[in-house]
């Protein structure tokens, strides 16, 4: 029997790894976080103090980079850089920035995108990403567009990023964020946008429970759960 997949596509912070991964945990997916895997890139790029947006820097690192990824028991995805446990320091703010950046390279995303489809051949996934349902998994099963307005994204980032004990100004996330969301719609290649055949969910108005709740509530329609 072919595995099952389900594609969650949206901006930055629109709660997509949160809602993604409590869904994968409720039905017994894999959850894969895609933007991890770019986030690991990134990393790499800076880490050798190579330029972000110059494809002729990024490119030969291609060739040099190690990465893997693991899952923990509890469903946990840790990612690997040169068998370096990096899965918390994909996570700072810079590193967002050289994600978004080294993922506008057509190179980065072909490099990428087996090793995405291979995880969904193998397992039953809740992937989410920027261009699961348009370019990774034309063919997912179900695929969801959730999003939420520029500032209650900032503002769950700004909140989000305060329990961590950072103290970045929310104008600075904000400013970020759409920043982010520009190069992301805007870029050449596979480009952030809702796939024709993906359901909407719009969470401006919904606390993270209402979310879940409106997410299941498409899930169990779907697979009839
Ligand atoms: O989802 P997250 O914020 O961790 O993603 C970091 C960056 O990686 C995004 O801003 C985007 O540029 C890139 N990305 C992508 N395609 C994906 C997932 C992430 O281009 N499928």
């Amino acid at each position: 029997m072919p595995f099952l997949s389900i594609a969650i596509d949206g901006p930055a912070g629109a709660g997509k790894s949160t809602l993604a991964r409590r869904l994968a945990q409720e039905i017994d997916f894999l959850y894969v976080d895609t933007g991890a895997i770019y986030r690991t890139v990134g990393l790499f790029v800076e880490k050798n103090r190579k330029n972000c947006v110059d494809s002729n820097e990024v490119i030969p690192l291609l060739d040099k980079i190690q990465m893997r990824i693991a899952y923990a028991e509890d469903g946990l995805q840790h990612m690997y850089l040169q068998g370096e446990d990096v899965t918390e320091e994909i996570r700072h703010n810079r590193v967002s920035q050289y994600a978004s950046q080294v993922s506008a390279i057509p190179e980065v995303r072909s490099f990428l995108i087996d090793m995405q489809r291979t995880l969904a051949k193998e397992h039953n996934v809740v992937m989410d990403g920027r261009d699961i349902g348009t370019i990774v998994l034309p063919k997912a099963d179900l695929k969801i567009f959730l999003t939420a307005s520029a500032e209650k994204r900032a503002k769950r980032r700004y909140q989000e990023l305060l329990q961590k004990g950072s103290n970045l100004p929310f104008e600075q996330i904000l400013e970020e964020l759409i920043r982010r969301d520009e190069a992301d719609m805007n870029r050449s290649v596979a480009p952030l946008r809702q796939a024709e055949d993906a359901v909407l969910l719009d969470t401006s108005d919904l606390d993270l429970e209402e979310s879940f709740l409106a997410l299941y509530a498409i899930v169990k329609e779907k697979f009839d759960l």
